[in-house]
């Protein structure tokens, strides 16, 4: 039901079209302020935030680095807490776990709490292929569901609508699946909110099956964590008969005491607010409480290939709160789907040319999507180098001669070329001092015309300063 990034454009092309949208930058450049201004104000109440950011970094990095253990160590506890751990090394395979297990039950329907993994791997289309329907219950989800959009924030998916398009959105889709949206329904967040509430409930009673993903996965007892604003994923988690929870191996921290850490500088980094108003834990399954049957999908999809690059694995460490994202300038002009990834701003600028590799035009032009500022290192509660993986990725994609890096590079041998000859080099100032009158402003072609768009080139002088000097020298 909702749209997927298959197709999309590389990040100049899409970016391009977004930066003339007046609309867009207007929702964007609203929502990226005023929620940057609240996280300041949050993160500066507390005293140890830089040590908390420094304890963050290194129970990932701890972690990561013994990930094999803790990830058979998350299948022992998850099992004999009575769940059923499955291993999925891409998303076709994770596709595949999920549609089948949800065939067992018998069921058509799905409900799901806002899961970046399912994102990922394309799970609603794939469910909707096998003739399953999986309906979004976290609020943005649903507006971008709605609206056969596609997500453009990490947390606020829908970012990009303003409220009357939210209403008309409402008005026009809710009834095609489902409770429709009440007569005469303002853009009011009151409004709003109760149209989606009511739409939301009848699924909620009706299901059987759930879909999650989770913040994070505690290995010393298989528990897993959903931190969320709504309550929608609580209901999502609880009322279904059977929870599938669909989650990306990085996810994993190595105890409870560990959540301490991230249950403090994930919600003040994110939303703003100094904790979750929900926070949803379950360990496998509990006799008449909550779903009966549990199924964790443990996914990989590119991650361990990320973690074997040395500088690239910081990437992994992300918390997905999203303040990279309202700090960017770029991702503020250019807006969430011009990454062409559920991942977008500076996290999916590192993060899905690794997951995905580097060979697609796509992929190898997200590590350029930046102007390396570095306000994202800066609001990282993790403390996530982004401007040096981007750099390093840069790197990557020269090394792998993409179609304007061979341009540059056959560029600079001829200028190599040109400078090893000193007799051709002032033959060539000589003609271009003398052709000056006729030189364009602006460059040909795509790569050098691109460079003088928003410069003028240098005018050239009369005569080569070689030729001068030989006659004014004393
Ligand atoms: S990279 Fe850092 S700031 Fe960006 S979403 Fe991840 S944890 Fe948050």
């Amino acid at each position: 039901m909702s749209g997927t990034f298959i197709g999309m454009p590389t990040f100049p092309q899409a970016a391009r079209g977004a930066v003339h949208d007046v609309t867009l930058r207007a929702n964007l450049r609203h929502a990226t302020h005023t929620i940057r201004a609240k996280r300041e104000k949050a993160v500066s109440e507390l005293s140890d935030w830089a040590a908390l950011r420094e304890a963050g970094k290194r129970i990932k990095d701890h972690t990561l680095r013994h990930l094999d253990r803790y990830l058979v160590q998350v299948e022992e506890t998850v099992t004999a807490a009575g769940g059923i751990v499955h291993w999925a090394a891409d998303a076709d395979e994770a596709n595949r776990i999920v549609t089948r297990l949800v065939k067992e039950t018998g069921e058509s329907e799905v409900v799901k709490v806002k899961s970046m993994a399912t994102q990922e791997i394309g799970l609603n289309e794939a469910l909707e292929a096998e003739g399953i329907a999986a309906y979004e219950t976290d609020l943005a989800e649903l507006i971008v569901q709605l609206g056969k959009d596609r997500p453009s924030h990490i947390l606020v998916p829908a970012i990009h609508r303003n409220r009357a398009e939210i209403r008309d959105i409402f008005r026009a889709e809710m009834g095609e699946w489902g409770r429709p949206a009440p007569d005469g329904l303002t853009d009011t967040p009151a409004e709003l909110a109760e149209a989606a509430r009511l739409h939301l409930r009848e699924k909620f009673l009706r299901a059987k099956v759930g879909i999650s993903g989770a913040n994070f996965v505690v290995a010393e007892t298989g528990t897993l964590v959903v931190v969320e604003s709504e309550g929608n994923g609580r209901m999502c988690l609880t009322l279904p008969e059977t929870l599938i929870s669909v989650v990306g191996i990085e996810k994993i921290v190595p105890a409870w005491q560990d959540l301490e850490v991230f249950l403090q500088t994930l919600p003040r980094s994110s939303t703003a607010e100094r904790m979750n108003p929900y926070t949803s834990t379950w360990t496998g399954t509990t006799d008449e409480d909550g779903p009966r049957a549990f199924h964790l999908v443990l996914l990989d999809n590119g991650r361990t290939d990320t973690l074997a690059d040395e500088v690239g694995r910081q990437a992994l460490r992300c918390i997905r709160c999203s303040a990279c994202l309202n700090v960017c300038p770029v991702y503020e002009r250019a807006g969430g789907h011009a990454y062409g990834s559920v991942y977008p701003g500076p996290i999916g600028a590192i993060l899905t040319p690794q997951l995905r590799g580097t060979t697609s035009e796509i992929d190898a032009s997200l590590p350029y999507a930046s102007s390396l500022c570095g306000a994202c290192y800066e609001v990282c509660p993790v403390a996530i180098d982004i401007p040096e993986v981007l750099v390093h990725l840069r790197e990557r994609v020269a090394d792998e001669g993409g179609r304007g890096h061979r341009l540059e590079k056959a560029a600079i041998r001829a200028a190599g070329w040109v400078l090893n000859h000193p007799g051709a080099l002032a033959a060539g100032e000589r003609v271009a001092a003398k052709t000056r009158r006729f030189h364009p402003k602006k460059l040909p072609g795509p790569g050098a015309g691109q460079w003088t768009n928003s410069r003028d080139l240098p005018p050239m002088p009369a005569e080569p300063f070689r030729d001068w000097w030989r006659k004014n020298r004393p």
